[in-house]
């Protein structure tokens, strides 16, 4: 048994005033200043750490391992990962000064995670979104390890008439909004309810444009694909076009990610890493590193085996064969020292 279990902990306890304001504007923010964030973005140096002190600040954030069962413990080894890219100019961890968040650290939020009761995730599709939302539902399904129930779509009327277009024809919702209507529609068996869209949401106050918000509280979340997709024409459905559905994918486990608490990575080449651009977006990985899939270990207990080979299964079926055999591989590694053991 895992020594962090939550089983002690509440999963929708009190936080603190500062921890909570944080959690709810979990995300990123597309614009100049990240909402709800302490640190405004600066410039600095894009500098690489040395490959010494990664791997020792590697080491600590994934905390000791010996609680994991010994047939599971390969999932969390951190060799065979890539070190995360030099940053570009203007990408997010060139104008954010993330520190990383260490699975002990993760642990002592006291996240929204799903329990026996409320064990479900819930998305619907507020406004137009250009690929089938089943497709996305199933991939968060086999990628979270746990039911995910799609909603019927945000009725297009009551949507427009709380949105409004921007000078570039972009149409834009406040996320408060979003997140006001989403409410009343929680499923009883659902840990978190998260709306779906490609439409600029935009914070509370100054207009920010940002990627997410989540309010564990009430259970309601929001996210849009503006920003780190390279949205096609509205109206389009491209469901089948292996590199763009490839972006939604990866962009909708990212921001569930935050559903889940987790803040973003800076240990490795991962897909809970920051991004300010589709560009950047496209240079994360669909996977999780050994500390980010021990966060959602600890959240969801999947099993890691099956995981990877319905990842496996997924990705081929959609023609996504770089994600297909990196996950084979991943399982067969985990495969492998647990049939030594038996
Ligand atoms: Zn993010
Ligand atoms: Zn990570």
């Amino acid at each position: 048994m895992n020594g962090y279990r939550r089983a002690t902990m509440p999963a929708f306890s009190a936080r603190a005033p500062n921890l909570l304001l944080s959690r709810r504007m979990a995300c990123l923010a597309l614009g100049q200043l990240a909402i709800g964030c302490t640190a405004k973005p600066v410039d600095r140096p894009t500098t690489t750490r040395e490959p010494s002190a990664l791997l020792a600040q590697q080491h600590a954030a994934l905390g000791r391992i010996v609680d994991i069962p010994a047939r599971i413990r390969p999932a969390f080894q951190l060799d065979g990962f890539d070190p995360p890219p030099p940053p570009r100019s203007g990408d997010w961890r060139s104008t954010h000064n993330e520190m990383g968040e260490s699975f002990e650290e993760y642990v002592h939020t006291f996240p929204q995670v799903p329990t026996m009761e409320r064990s479900a995730l819930a998305l619907r599709v507020m406004g137009d979104l250009s690929i089938k939302p089943e497709i996305i539902r199933e991939y968060l399904e086999i990628f979270y390890s746990l039911p995910v129930i799609l909603l019927p779509r945000s009725d297009d009327q009551s949507w427009a008439a709380m949105s409004k277009v921007d000078k570039n024809g972009q149409r834009q919702v406040f996320a408060s909004d979003a997140l006001d209507r989403l409410q009343p529609t929680v499923p009883e068996n659902a840990f978190a309810c998260v709306g779906l869209t490609e439409d600029l949401l935009l914070g509370n106050k100054a207009l920010e444009q940002v990627y997410a918000v989540n309010e564990p509280e009430r259970r309601v979340g929001v996210m849009t694909f503006a920003g780190s997709v390279p949205l096609p024409p509205r109206g389009s459905d491209v469901s089948s076009d292996v590199e763009m559905l490839r972006r939604y994918l990866k962009s909708a486990s990212h921001e569930i990610g935050h559903t889940f608490g987790f803040a973003h990575c800076v240990y490795f080449a991962c897909n809970m890493a920051g991004a300010a651009s589709p560009d950047e977006a496209d240079r994360r990985p669909a996977h999780v590193c050994p500390i980010c899939l021990r966060k959602l270990y600890w959240a969801t207990r999947a099993n890691l085996v099956g995981r990877y080979q319905k990842l496996a299964s997924f990705y081929t079926r959609y023609g996504m064969a770089t994600e297909a055999a990196w996950v084979t591989t991943r399982s067969h590694q985990l495969v492998a020292p647990a049939q030594a053991t038996l």
